[in-house]
């Protein structure tokens, strides 16, 4: 039932005060024995310290998070959107404008202007990724 190895799965039976689990502390990265399942730190000041620096990343995180949206008004675009995106050879319009960092709009004037080359698929703009960067250089 239980497992040394940093995460531990026990029952509620487990969860008595015989318990003793070795695990690394999330502060100062050492061995320590923990008494419950849900203990991160080794003491109480390393507890402090890592409650405060997870609040810190948070804070920080949340912050990049707004500027990256304020520069980017179509809306957040995640890594991994961008990973399956440049996986493909063949782009939408949005795909392509996401990739590029302008709106779809924008792009759409771009070829409209012949700036951008773009095949036509039916109704729609397909834009082949690789020459994406060599219209936009
Ligand atoms: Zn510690």
């Amino acid at each position: 039932m239980i497992r040394f190895s940093g995460e531990i799965i026990s029952k509620p039976l487990f969860m008595s005060s015989n318990i003793r689990i070795v695990k690394i502390c999330e502060y100062c990265k050492k061995e320590f024995v923990a008494r419950t399942t849900v203990t991160q730190c080794c003491s109480d000041g390393c507890a402090k310290r890592f409650y405060k620096a997870r609040l810190r990343e948070k804070t920080i995180s949340r912050a990049k998070l707004e500027t990256e949206v304020k520069r980017k008004p179509e809306g957040f675009i995640t890594e991994d959107q961008v990973r399956v995106i440049q996986a493909k050879e063949w782009l939408t319009l949005k795909e392509a404008a996401l990739l590029l960092n302008v709106s779809s709009l924008t792009l759409r004037r771009w070829v409209l202007a012949g700036k951008m080359r773009s095949e036509k698929v039916g109704r729609k703009h397909m834009f082949k990724r690789a020459t994406l960067n060599d219209s936009w250089a």
